[in-house]
């Protein structure tokens, strides 16, 4: 049973978000690949395959929305989630988020219980 974890790639620049991040998925069962970039994130996609992906909306070089058209740009990675996070409370980036084709768009600080509950439901678990 053990061997059936999902697999979460989470992109995100800020070392302590990522660790947070990391953390609350690991302890709720789940394996995770992280990246600190866009580029990185790419680079780690070509060589494996996550269940889902959380991709911050802001980050220095690619931004998140830069990667998430790249990523929608491959078809091998149509069966992925992505889900947005931004800490951004602008309405105008919300909608953008949305506008963009994003599975879903979670807040920052993480309501890490929403969070979780909200991942499991889109792997149909
Ligand atoms: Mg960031």
């Amino acid at each position: 049973m053990s061997g059936d974890k999902r697999t979460i790639l989470v992109v995100e620049d800020d070392p302590l978000s990522m660790r947070l991040t990391v953390d609350l998925l690991q302890a709720n069962g789940f394996n995770t690949l992280d990246c600190r970039d866009g580029t990185a994130a790419l680079e780690t996609l070509k060589a494996s395959s996550p269940d889902m992906i959380l991709l911050d909306i802001n980050m220095p070089g690619m931004s998140g929305f830069e990667v998430h058209e790249k990523i929608r740009q491959d078809r091998r990675f149509d069966g992925i989630k992505v889900i947005a996070l931004s800490a951004s409370v602008m309405k105008e980036e919300e909608d953008r988020i949305r506008k963009a084709g994003f599975s879903d768009f979670v807040p920052k600080p993480l309501d890490t219980k929403g969070l979780v509950r909200k991942i499991k439901e889109y792997l149909g678990e």
